[in-house]
């Protein structure tokens, strides 16, 4: 599937585009054609799954398809970390498409708050906010949500678990009540049906349940210069202590490159990859479980299925560009609750895969200095790589500018 299935609007194709979104995640493929027909939405998924371009993707093609354009949306987020980072991936989105969004939040000063009301009056589509200054806001009546036509509540259940019931209860008695209501929650207890009972008409659901690594993996990661991975490889390797090794690499080619430089430096190792027939991949299995081949080097064609006991080093040569395929690589080792080693090698261009597999599974993965003979490898900064995006989204515009309407009334505080 691809974003194009969704009959989404070119503009918004561009977005996808230059945020580097090549498909859609499972919770987006479920997601999205609800959203696009209209209906209200309950999903169980967790941050890291891409959900909140599950909302905002469908809710951009609605806006701009349509010709009227007002406040029409209203994103409700527990923090104001939450509410920025909302923020951040619509504007990314939405850059072809000229639709403005203002995030609302408390705690800062009070230059923030006439910012935020300065925004607002000069008029956005979108507005993300966390209830605490959504609610004085509406006590002010410097908002009005008249034409409302979405309302999504992201991270429901950390929100209830703040004490906001009672809070979006009253934001909503704000709402008129014929309106999309679309819920996203990690988790799904008792308190979290009965405020979806209270504010959704008939709605559908979805729910994605993610594997988790198994808890005896010890995961580590080195932050690299592509270059200096081949050496950093035959370093790791050459620890005897490792039995047993897996190597994934992101294409077939990058892995016979690697056997052949591997076994010119005298390691047991076989490439595993789609162009060996059937009975050479079951020699090559063979030799491994028999651990008669130490490494096997391959591409994801190994990370489902295989299931060989007693292997203790994964090492992701490439980062996985998707976190469920990191999942799955490095479960090949720590198999029936014995331990083992998963190692991802992370380059300049891959901080944000990585970061964003250790946002799925929920924690950060230590990074581990690299040995001093390879030299200083990179600072791990996946923001940094956010300006690469818009570098990116900046020239493709450039590219555009004659062919697309220009973003117009972009009104973001700072
Ligand atoms: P979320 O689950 O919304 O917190 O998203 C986690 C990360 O996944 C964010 O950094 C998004 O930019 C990224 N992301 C969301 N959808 C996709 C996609 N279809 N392809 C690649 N990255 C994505």
């Amino acid at each position: 599937m691809t974003f194009k299935d969704f009959s989404f609007v070119p503009e918004l194709l561009d977005g996808l585009d230059a945020m580097g979104f090549e498909k859609p995640t499972p919770i987006q493929e479920q997601a999205i054609p609800l959203i696009l027909d209209n209906q209200d939405l309950i999903a169980c998924a967790q941050t890291g799954t891409g959900k909140t371009a599950a909302f905002v993707l469908p809710i951009l093609h609605k806006i701009f398809s349509s010709d009227k354009r007002h406040l029409n949306t209203l994103i409700i987020a527990p923090t104001r970390e939450l509410a920025l980072q909302i923020d951040q991936q619509v504007e990314g989105l939405s850059y072809f498409l000229g639709v403005s969004s203002i995030p609302v939040y408390g705690g800062g000063d009070g230059e923030t708050f006439v910012q935020q009301k300065r925004a607002l009056e000069q008029g956005a589509e979108l507005v993300i906010a966390t209830p605490g200054r959504l609610i004085a806001l509406l006590n002010s009546g410097q908002i009005k949500f008249n034409d409302l036509q979405h309302l999504v509540l992201d991270e429901a259940d950390r929100m209830l678990d703040m004490g906001f019931f009672n809070d979006i209860l009253k934001i909503i008695s704000y709402l008129p009540a014929k309106r999309q209501t679309i819920l996203f929650s990690a988790t799904m207890p008792p308190n979290i049906r009965k405020l979806a009972s209270k504010i959704l008409t008939d709605p559908k659901q979805v729910n994605i349940a993610i594997s988790k690594p198994a808890e005896g993996i010890n995961q580590q990661a080195y932050v690299v210069y592509e270059n200096q991975k081949k050496n950093l490889l035959k370093n790791i390797l050459s620890n005897p202590d490792f039995k047993s090794i897996i190597v994934f690499a992101s294409t077939k080619e990058n892995v016979k490159t690697l056997e052949k430089e591997l076994v010119y430096q005298d390691f047991e190792v076989k490439g595993f990859h789609s162009d060996l027939d059937q009975s050479e991949r079951e020699k090559i299995m063979i030799g491994f479980k028999s651990k008669k081949t130490r490494i096997l080097i391959g591409t994801d064609i190994l990370s489902r299925g295989i299931d060989v006991e007693g292997i203790d080093l994964v090492i992701n040569y490439d980062t996985p560009s998707d976190p469920e395929d990191y999942i799955h690589r490095i479960g090949r080792t720590a198999r029936a609750e014995s331990q083992g080693t998963a190692i991802t090698f992370i380059n300049e261009k891959d901080q944000r895969k990585f970061f964003r597999i250790e946002s799925l599974i929920g924690k950060d993965i230590p990074k581990l200095e690299i040995p001093e003979s390879l030299g200083k490898g990179p600072e791990y900064d996946p923001s940094k790589n956010r300006g690469d995006v818009k570098k990116k989204v900046f020239n493709k515009q450039k590219k555009n500018f004659k062919k697309r309407r220009p973003a117009e009334n972009k009104n973001t505080p700072s």
